[in-house]
């Protein structure tokens, strides 16, 4: 069985406290690997060793630390099968997507900050012929870096990648549910010559290693993607210290069908938003509001779909669906299953997990999709984040009134609509409440747009520039020009 290193000072070496738990496999209940559990003296001993790393690595022209990303970039692409199947055991998510979205999505993080370093511009502003103003961006030192379990590599890289291009050093722990990704990084890291203590992973649970980062006194840079009570929780800590924060936390995104929409067009892309990855996307489309003239013609063929679907073992080709996080998530999600049935509604298809298809998958935790209509838009299941393979469809009768319902909770995150009128497109989308709003498309994703949410769906953005922005220091130096001629 695989036992999870740290990965300190360039060395991946045991926890402090020689303390390991279980990772469990979602797909089959079973222990997958042994995870360490890091306290304080793993994160001081990683701090230590990113603060040693930073004045040469600061220093390393960009070209160079640009070579070595790159260098990252090629093997994660090197071992794509190895990372997927990795990812696939640790999330329960199907090996297809694993393959096709996670792994090659952390080759082009590397791949994107690589060569945006190279690319980006200085700003300087002439006082009229008084002084010339020089903006530095420098890096900041130790960035803490936290990330959550739905998408791991993808995730974690999301984040390792811009703040060590940018020339800081980093300590990063993911999820203690997923780790094993992180972990072969670390392995790939060392084979493309990254300098020892210029990215160190402490494993572990969140309150215990995570909160260690957050608290840090020489950690003045903390990213983070996770829940918003944790996000909170991380505020609550580094506000009063300082710190810089990028929160990316929970979303309850609308998807918005107007009767001019192409309904072809919409309801596949609405099936996949809201159920990919069993749901587990921040930006999955979770309450969907369909215009009044269309809507049952709507549900009939959304239904339709989504029994379609394929709950099945993660590791077989054609499952669409495969396992949740774990049993108390699952356990979770099958709550809100039921308060959505204490609030009225009325359960179109799914609600239960599926018969047993095969031996190795009898102790996972799976659950079909499900379809929910006759609820209000301000009801609990509406308004909070169940993050599962979970869906609401509720009829609207005019934009104003759709746009009161797809703001109606604390989450901003994203919002996908449909119609064929460009100005109705333009109005609504002005309206809503999101870090991002898709028209006639869902998670149609640019590296180079800013990418957060609103409300209690974070602070700050992530994505090309904001990024670069967000793990640099700006320092403007004025230079007193003398126009005396000598
Ligand atoms: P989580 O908040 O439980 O954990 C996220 C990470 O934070 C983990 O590494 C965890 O160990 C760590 N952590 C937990 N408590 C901590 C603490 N007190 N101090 C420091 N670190 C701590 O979230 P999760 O269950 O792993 O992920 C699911 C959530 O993430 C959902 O709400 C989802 O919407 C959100 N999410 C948001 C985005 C986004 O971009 N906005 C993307 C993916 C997931």
């Amino acid at each position: 069985m695989l036992t999870i290193r740290n990965f300190i000072d360039g060395q991946l070496v045991e926890p402090a406290g020689r303390a390991y738990f279980d990772d469990i496999d979602p797909a089959t209940g079973e222990v997958c690997a042994q995870v360490p559990d890091s306290d304080h003296r793993d994160v001081d001993a990683a701090v230590d060793s990113a603060k040693r790393a930073f004045g040469a690595w600061s220093a390393t022209p960009a070209a160079e630390r640009s070579r070595i990303l790159l260098r990252i970039a090629d093997l994660i692409e090197r071992d794509l099968d190895e990372l997927a199947r990795s990812e696939c055991i640790d999330t329960g998510k199907p090996l297809s997507v694993a393959r096709s979205v996670d792994i090659p999505r952390a080759v082009n993080n590397f791949r994107f900050f690589a060569t945006a370093i190279l690319h980006t511009k200085s700003e300087t502003h002439q006082t009229d012929t008084e002084a010339l103003n020089v903006t530095l961006r420098q890096p900041r030192g130790v960035a803490g870096l936290i990330s959550p379990w739905n998408l791991p590599l993808y995730l974690f890289t999301w984040k390792v990648a811009p703040a060590i291009a940018t020339g800081n050093t980093a300590v990063g722990k993911p999820s203690e549910l997923t780790p094993t990704t992180a972990h072969r990084l670390a392995a790939l890291c060392q084979e493309a010559g990254l300098p020892a203590g210029v990215l160190n992973i402490v494993h572990g649970l969140g309150a215990k290693a995570g909160a260690a980062i957050v608290s840090h006194g020489d950690v003045p840079t903390i990213s983070f993607t996770g829940g918003t009570e944790t996000g909170s929780q991380i505020a609550r800590t580094a506000a009063p210290m300082f710190k810089r924060l990028a929160l990316e936390c929970g979303g309850k995104n609308p998807t918005i069908v107007f009767a001019d929409a192409d309904l072809d067009d919409a309801l596949p892309v609405s099936v996949q938003s809201a159920f990919a990855n069993q749901g587990q996307v921040c930006l999955c489309g979770s309450r969907i509001f369909v215009e009044r003239s269309v809507f049952d013609q709507f549900v009939d063929r959304f239904v339709e779909r989504s029994s379609a679907l394929r709950v099945g073992d993660p590791m077989e080709q054609g499952t669409d669906l495969g396992a949740l996080i774990s049993k108390e998530h699952l356990a979770k999600v099958e709550s809100y299953v039921a308060l959505a049935q204490d609030e009225g509604g009325t359960i179109r298809c799914g609600g239960a997990r599926p018969a047993a298809f095969n031996e190795r998958c009898r102790g996972g935790f799976f659950l079909q999709p499900t379809v929910i209509t006759g609820l209000n838009a301000q009801c609990r299941t509406n308004r909070e984040e169940i993050f599962g393979p979970v869906v609401t469809i509720m009829p609207f009768d005019d934009e104003e009134q759709v746009i009161g319902f797809a703001n109606a909770t604390q989450y901003g995150l994203s919002a996908s609509l449909w119609t064929s009128n460009l100005d109705r497109a333009h109005r609504v989308a002005g309206q809503i409440q999101s870090g991002t709003v898709w028209v006639n498309c869902w998670l149609l994703r640019d590296l180079r747009v800013p990418f957060g949410g609103m409300k209690h769906s974070g602070l700050g953005r992530e994505g090309g520039d904001e990024a670069l922005r967000f793990f640099t220091e700006p320092k403007n130096v004025c230079i007193k020009l003398r126009n005396e001629r000598t």
